[in-house]
């Protein structure tokens, strides 16, 4: 009741007059609705109604009456929409008519699954890093396939609008409540780099969705258009969501141990082993459109096996320098357009696996995997993850603790929209075919 009044309070003070009630699809697509400060009150009690079924992925059409539940937490104003009579976001809860939660709702199934750590008493800390690409738009505003630069990593690209979007980007996601930690060029011409600080998972998942939200807005207000698609470009390196995460115990790390092998813990060994088991089961979410796996190719910084490393970017694991309070394991499969809710609820779920069966990881991995003799791979053991959406999709039926996490409505609606995309996608005569088949035969 307190924290209602208070944002109530705060959305008269501060002049709002639209909140955007915000949730995403099963496949990471961001949904909102408006509504006025008159109907507000209505709606942070969870009487807004809306037709689940014409969302995709969400409900059937004969339970299509679903509600949205706003989490009185999450208010931030939106500061590239107008001062006057502004405009707010609040990050809600899918809830089914009878007040359950709604078995579909992906922000719900990682507060399931955040559940399970706190019953062990643990807390799930996650930091990502967000990559992406500005291209120029056309005089209609529509996106062309024109990258806005030629700078590569870390470069100071020419004082053009890319520069000047991304500071932007920056300053807006500052005043929303951010803590930035880097932002910088990154390798492939256009492409950009933004970091937020850590935060528990659920509020790291509601940034995300905001984080991107903000890049596509801001780089439209600068005349460019923000692509979060893992591989606009072959031959240039794509864009991924590295997921650094830790599990805290009373504030403590769990992960860091000064005496432990690479100053790491048990927990944090454990946590690694069971990534790397459920790595093949988890990919089809992780990487969900068919182009994710054009992006998983050696020599782009981007994994192709399952190992884990110290500071070798070459493997899915990576376990950054850092060690005390930022002890992390870094999983560097995940690309920006997954859905974040079910990426952390999968990965946390592999990872206390992992602590409660006590699977101990395989040694770590110190060469660069992308430069193996076939000859040597064999003896290091080393397993591909999955290479094409339809093969991830496969890999994720083989593994039972996916439908376990996700529950079996957001599990078959997955399966079944991707296999559809999937047997699209694999009838298209694509342009490669083209011009080496054309004149051959
Ligand atoms: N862009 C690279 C990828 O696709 C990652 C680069 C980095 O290590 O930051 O995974
Ligand atoms: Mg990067
Ligand atoms: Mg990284």
């Amino acid at each position: 009741m307190k924290k209602k009044r208070e944002v109530l309070k705060r959305v008269e003070g501060e002049g709002i007059e639209f909140i955007r009630l915000q949730f995403i699809d099963v496949f990471g697509v961001l949904k909102s609705v408006n509504v006025t400060t008159d109907e507000l009150e209505d709606a942070l009690d969870g009487n807004l109604m809306f037709d689940g079924s014409s969302i995709d992925g969400l409900a059937r059409i004969n339970e299509s009456d679903q509600c949205l539940v706003p989490d009185l937490d999450t208010l931030q104003i939106m500061p590239w929409r107008p001062k006057d009579r502004g405009v707010a976001r609040m990050i809600c809860d899918v809830y089914s008519p009878d007040g359950t939660p709604f078995v579909g709702c992906s922000r719900y199934i990682l507060k399931r699954t955040l559940k399970e750590a706190e019953e062990m008493g643990l807390e799930l800390n996650m930091g990502p890093e967000g990559e992406f690409f500005l291209f120029h738009t056309d005089e209609k505003g529509n996106p062309t396939f024109n990258i806005h630069d030629k700078a590569g990593y870390f470069d100071l690209a020419p004082m053009d609008n890319g520069e000047d979007a991304r500071r932007d980007i920056v300053l807006t996601m500052k005043e929303m409540g951010f803590s930035i930690e880097a932002s910088h060029h990154e390798v492939a011409p256009g492409q950009h780099e933004i970091d937020f600080k850590y935060d528990e998972a659920l509020r790291t998942a509601d940034k995300w969705v905001t984080f991107r939200d903000v890049v596509k807005n801001i780089a439209s207000n600068h005349k460019l258009y923000a692509t979060f698609m893992p591989k606009p470009f072959a031959g240039e390196n794509g864009s991924a969501m590295h997921c650094n995460q830790s599990l805290f115990k009373n504030g403590v790390n769990t992960f860091y141990d000064k005496n432990g092998e690479c100053q790491l813990s048990e927990t944090a060994l454990y946590y690694v082993g069971g990534l790397l088991k459920h790595a093949k089961g988890m990919t089809a979410l992780v990487n969900p459109i068919v182009n994710s796996y054009k992006r998983l190719k050696p020599g782009y910084e981007a994994p192709i096996h399952i190992a884990w490393s110290n500071s070798n970017r070459s493997t899915l694991i990576r376990i950054p320098c850092r060690r005390g309070k930022a002890t992390r394991v870094e999983y560097r499969s995940p690309d920006p357009v997954a859905n974040p809710y079910l990426t952390f609820a999968v990965m946390l779920k592999a990872g206390l696996d992992g602590i409660k069966n006590k699977i101990a990881p395989p040694p770590s991995v110190e060469e660069d995997v992308y430069n193996l003799t076939a000859k040597q791979r064999a003896a290091l053991d080393l397993e591909y993850l999955p290479r094409d959406l339809y093969s991830a999709l496969k890999e994720m039926e083989k593994d039972p603790l996916i439908k376990e996490t996700i529950g079996s409505h957001c599990y078959s609606k997955f399966l079944e929209a991707k296999y559809k995309e999937w047997h699209q996608y694999s009838e298209q005569v694509h342009q490669w075919e083209l011009k080496n088949y054309l004149r051959k035969y």
